[in-house]
């Protein structure tokens, strides 16, 4: 539905987004994930009209956007710092696009209350946006990108301005909001858990090109890089080396057909791994190693209160040459060995994945 190709922006003789591929289907939620400055307010403004392109097309539903003014693109944008006309009531904000398009009062109206109804501020059409809470105001400003009824709506980091207790409020009622819009939505954060939550599909996006696209399960248990990986919050990495039979990393080896590996990474000789946190486990005294399994021994430096889990910080006795402690999760204090106990550990080989070499180191 939306198909952009070989898109190349710049700012003056900067180029901030290169020669770039994407897609979104009919009535996708697709994230743009990507760290502060990467270019995904640029591609976005692009798409709604207001960054010429250096190359590239963008068509939507099969119709070339090129030469198409904003307001005739059927694109509704929505910024963080949400810009509602001040002093002026929810209804006027709302109706804003179906009244620059030529709708007649009664229709704008009609609109307007529906797309309220949709983020759950029906009725509150005569309030002033002043006398709003930030959360409220967030929705309007919502409710003004819906109400146009747009092919394709952009929020570009529409929680990032709120408090965490809000965004997470927000995350919680927004896939349902977008579900039953059935629009298809390009959605940009830097935070990826907003991302893993809403996204059918996430594009994580870097210096202006995207390096790996996929559903958000997906992407957290094959990430492609140790850039992507990273960026979600997979920072337990390892250097390895791999041959036919074994990948050997610096706490022991692991067979080679029970690690799983991204697309493109070495067949044999060094690379990366990435050590999910669900794969390293706690044994009992007296338990067996799991087949195929890897035993590490190490001393308990630290344990700490992570919400749903605790997270607990092991110093590895006898590794070649890791001297990184490993962090596991535990989900009750009764699992989870206190400081200076000496334990053991078993690693999974399926949540070791092996990564591709960075494509820009
Ligand atoms: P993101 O949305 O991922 O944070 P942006 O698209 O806002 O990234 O920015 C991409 C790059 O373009 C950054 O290096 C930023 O500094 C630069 N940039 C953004 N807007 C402008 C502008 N109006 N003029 C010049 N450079 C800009």
């Amino acid at each position: 539905m939306l198909a952009i190709r070989g898109v190349t922006l710049a700012y003056d003789d900067t180029v901030v987004v290169h020669d770039l591929d994407l897609d979104a289907a009919d009535g996708e939620v697709l994230c743009l994930l990507g760290p502060s400055g990467c270019g995904k307010s640029t591609l976005l403004r692009a798409i709604a009209g207001l960054e010429p392109l250096q190359a590239g097309t963008i068509h939507l539903d099969d119709r070339d956007l090129a030469g198409l003014r904003p307001d005739q693109r059927e694109v509704g944008l929505m910024f963080q710092e949400h810009a509602l006309f001040p002093h002026r009531s929810v209804a006027e904000n709302v109706g804003f696009g179906p009244r620059v398009h030529g709708l007649a009062p009664d229709a704008v109206g009609e609109r307007v209350r529906e797309a309220l109804e949709l983020v759950g501020l029906a009725g509150t059409e005569h309030r002033g946006v002043d006398q709003l809470s930030g959360g409220e105001r967030q929705r309007v400003a919502l409710a003004r990108a819906i109400a146009p009824r747009p092919r394709l709506l952009m929020l570009d980091e529409p929680l990032g301005s709120l408090d965490r207790a809000l965004q997470t409020r927000l995350l919680a009622e927004l896939p349902e909001v977008l579900a039953e819009l059935g629009t298809t939505v390009v959605y940009v954060t830097h935070d990826q858990d907003e991302a893993l939550a809403l996204a059918d599909r996430v594009a994580v996006m870097r210096a202006g090109r995207i390096e790996q696209q996929a559903t958000p399960d997906r992407l957290w248990r094959t990430p492609r890089t140790s850039f992507v990986a990273g960026f979600l919050g997979l920072d337990q990495q390892l250097p390895v080396r791999v041959d036919t039979a074994a990948v050997h990393t610096p706490l022991g080896s692991l067979a080679r057909r029970a690690v799983s590996a991204a697309e493109g990474t070495v067949r044999e000789g060094a690379t990366r791994a990435v050590l999910l946190p669900e794969a390293i486990r706690l044994l009992d005294d007296d338990e067996a190693l799991p087949a195929d399994h890897l035993a590490v021994t190490g001393t308990v430096l630290r344990r700490r209160f992570r919400g749903d889990h605790l997270q607990v910080t092991v110093r590895v006795t006898g590794s070649t040459d890791h001297d990184t402690p490993l962090d596991l999760r535990a989900l009750s204090l009764r699992d989870a060995a206190p400081p200076d106990a000496v334990v053991r550990l078993a690693i999974d080989p399926a949540g070791v994945h092996l990564l591709a070499p960075d494509p820009r180191p």
